[in-house]
């Protein structure tokens, strides 16, 4: 694990220095605030321990600057100074270290005491990756691995509010399974649930790295286009249908003993695109391809209306 040393004591600095060495910490130096602080922007270091009296930025100082400062993660702070008594030690927790040691320090007694730092950024550490996959689960849908509708509708509403203020073009795809209840009914929810990924994978596959695609509901899909004119959603929507009916899903037929065949996924898809230099709301966006995936359906399905 990494120290940063602030100290501006040569004699203080290398007897510290060693001492962490032997304890197995890689250690960086820095002779005063200003320098630790430069460092600390260009490198993430989580354990420093810092003397208070020093020239041109002290200990408390840059202890404050720290915690004034939003960094990308916790920074675990000891003072370690020769001024001793209740005043400063309160003073100097007050600004924000987490723990405070008096000079000339113990090797044991501050190896332990970074041994309790080290447990509280591993802790963070933990507690960071935890959020950050419930994060992940609650923006993203479960079978499908696509955003799911309140996780792509904030994020639409952003990229709505970007394309009028850019007069770019954005397009939207509402992609809907045809006859989905029979391949429930006929395959089961298993293989229901199989078609509902394949989709969702072909999807993927297509999306450019700006495109953003979720799952709306049910068996129905929706597909952001951002800078994406009405003509070339259409054949991005053309391309999917063609590519979701090839697809072909192996399924096993239960009353023809043995027999595996193989499943044709047809889907029906609206588009709608923002006119360059009009101001629609989210929802109009929405239901303008609502309103073309409905014709789509009542032409026959199988196919794009835009
Ligand atoms: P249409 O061509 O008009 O869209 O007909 P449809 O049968 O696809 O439409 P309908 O809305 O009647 O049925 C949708 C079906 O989707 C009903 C429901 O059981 C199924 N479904 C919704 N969510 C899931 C899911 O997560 N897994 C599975 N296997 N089926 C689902
Ligand atoms: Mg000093
Ligand atoms: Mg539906
Ligand atoms: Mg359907």
């Amino acid at each position: 694990m990494e120290v940063l040393i602030v100290e501006d004591d040569p004699i203080s600095l290398k007897l510290l220095s060693g001492t962490l060495s032997q304890l197995n910490y890689e250690v960086i130096e820095a002779k005063n605030g200003v320098e630790a602080w430069q460092i600390l922007q260009q490198r993430t270091i989580r354990l420093v321990i810092t003397d208070w009296v020093m020239p041109e930025m002290d200990g408390i100082t840059l202890t404050r600057l720290i915690r004034e400062t939003e960094m990308t993660g916790y920074i675990y702070i000891i003072i370690l100074t020769g001024r001793q008594g209740i005043e400063n030690i309160v003073d100097g927790l007050d600004a924000g270290a987490d723990d405070y040691l008096i000079k000339p320090f113990n090797p044991k007694e501050l190896s332990s005491r970074l041994h309790i730092g080290a447990r509280i950024l591993d802790l963070e550490q933990r507690l960071k990756g935890a959020y950050e996959r419930m994060y992940e689960l609650a923006m993203h849908d479960e079978l499908t691995g696509l955003w799911n509708r309140r996780a792509f509708y904030t994020h639409a509403q952003s990229e709505l509010e970007r394309s009028e203020r850019m007069v770019h073009a954005l397009s939207i795809l509402l992609l809907d399974i045809d006859h989905f209840k029979l391949v429930n009914d006929r395959f089961g929810h298993l293989v229901g649930d199989r078609a509902l990924i394949m989709v969702a994978d072909t999807i993927a596959k297509n999306l450019r790295s700006y495109d953003r695609a979720g799952r709306w509901g049910g068996e129905e899909f929706i597909i952001l286009l951002p800078e994406t004119s009405l003509n070339e959603a259409a054949e991005i929507a053309e391309r999917l249908r063609i590519q979701v009916m090839n697809a072909r899903l192996p399924v096993h037929v239960e009353d023809q003993d043995n027999f595996d065949d193989e499943l044709r996924i047809e889907i029906s898809l609206g588009v709608a695109t923002l006119n360059l230099g009009s101001s629609v709301s989210l929802d109009q966006l929405f239901n303008a391809a609502d309103e073309m995936l409905y014709l789509a359906k009542k032409q026959g399905r199988n196919r794009v209306c835009y």
